[in-house]
């Protein structure tokens, strides 16, 4: 089956007892035991198992060509998971521009749990070799990363990863799994924030680990799963199902969009920098146009005239909404530095844009009007 057969209907079952053709969500929270009992139907308490995350499970593993997959109520539950499953004392190189929360997380919560990390530039992979240590259990890449749009070349860092016996998990939030392939790649562990493209309309969240073989590892992800509780709900469950089957439309618009706009903004005189990997003078155009099937709805670019140009632009949009997150149908804009906080190393002239699905046309004249606006009283 093609990925856009896979996204439009995969795991869709006619309800054998209304022949309901749209899913019914089973907000069952407990099932029936038998005489004898047994749970013949399997299903027994909702936080171990609920027909429509399993449903959603199973059409994320088959997204992403892998063995198994868990759904969790949010993407830092996913990611929290991964570090959970490690063991105290283990070691995990992240990369130094990527999603504030993953390095959050580990600094100041698991690093009281006994996790070591450094931070590398992913795209260096001379970097992340010196940065493997014998405890080295996990390289976490993100490509595109955030919010620099920076590319990994996904092969290449799991070979170290397996070289050193450690594990290659990428964040493919960005990318879905409609236009990059960890797994086939040769990571070990795909997670998503489904919040973002895969749920796709900016009101359900959700968070995501699929695993290219049902290791011992993964039985721990599940264990962690069940145990600790952070599922994601029946109804959430079904939403994001429900948006996974436009991915396939929404993802090739994002794409077709975020190329017309980063054009615009790379030859603006007001524009510093315009990061898209689409872009041919981007420095991982290559790499992306060799491991992705298209190059995404996410752009950053950095306004002359520094923070306070930024924020000029940001407040003079009218069509873009002001907001944080992606993956929408809506475009949103940030200035991302002020929501990363004290600790960022982001630009401070950035602006993240998140490439909605509105006619490109009309978002490009609502930028050229916002970048004209620069300098001008209000
Ligand atoms: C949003 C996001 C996350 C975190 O997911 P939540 O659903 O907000 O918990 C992780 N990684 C990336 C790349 C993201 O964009």
């Amino acid at each position: 089956m093609k990925i856009e057969t896979i996204a439009a209907q995969a795991t869709h079952k006619i309800d054998p007892a209304t022949g309901a053709v749209a899913p019914p969500i089973y907000l069952s929270t407990t099932f029936e035991r038998d005489e004898d009992g047994e749970y013949p139907r399997g299903y027994t308490y909702s936080r171990s198992t609920n027909p429509n995350r399993e449903a959603l499970e199973e059409c994320l593993a088959l997204l992403e060509g892998g063995a198994s997959a868990a759904a969790f109520s949010s993407g830092m539950a996913a990611i929290s998971t991964v570090f959970m499953a490690l063991s105290p004392g283990d070691h995990v190189v992240l990369p130094n521009d990527c999603y504030h929360g993953t390095t959050r997380v580990m600094e100041e919560v698991f690093s009281q749990w006994g996790l070591a990390s450094s931070k590398v530039d992913m795209s260096r992979p001379d970097q992340v070799r010196e940065a493997v240590l014998p405890n080295t259990r996990v390289i976490w890449v993100e490509t595109p990363s955030n919010p620099l749009l920076k590319i990994t070349d996904l092969g290449e860092i799991a070979e170290i990863a397996h070289h050193a016996g450690a594990m290659c998990v990428c964040d493919n939030t960005w990318p879905s799994p409609l236009l990059q392939q960890p797994l086939a790649l040769g990571a070990d562990l795909a997670m998503h924030s489904t919040t973002k493209y895969l749920g796709g309309h900016e009101d359900v969240m959700g968070g995501a680990l699929v695993a290219r073989e049902e290791n011992d590892f993964f039985r721990k992800v599940r264990l962690i799963q069940n145990n600790c509780g952070a599922v994601l709900a029946p109804f959430d469950s079904w939403l994001t199902l429900r948006g996974i089957r436009t991915l396939h439309l929404r993802m090739t618009a994002h794409s077709a969009n975020a190329m017309q706009i980063a054009r615009f903004l790379q030859d603006h005189s007001r524009v510093e920098a315009v990061h898209y990997p689409g872009l041919e003078g981007h420095p991982g155009h290559a790499i992306a146009s060799r491991q992705m099937s298209g190059f995404g709805g996410m752009l950053s670019f950095q306004v002359q005239g520094g923070k306070e140009a930024a924020m000029q632009v940001a407040a003079g949009v009218r069509l873009f909404v002001r907001a944080t997150s992606l993956g929408g149908t809506q475009s949103l804009i940030e200035h991302r530095a002020s929501i990363e906080g004290a600790t960022t190393n982001t630009p401070k002239n950035l602006l993240r844009v998140s490439v909605g699905l509105e006619n490109a046309g009309d978002l490009i004249e609502d930028l050229s009007q916002a970048l004209d606006g620069v300098g001008r009283d209000r």
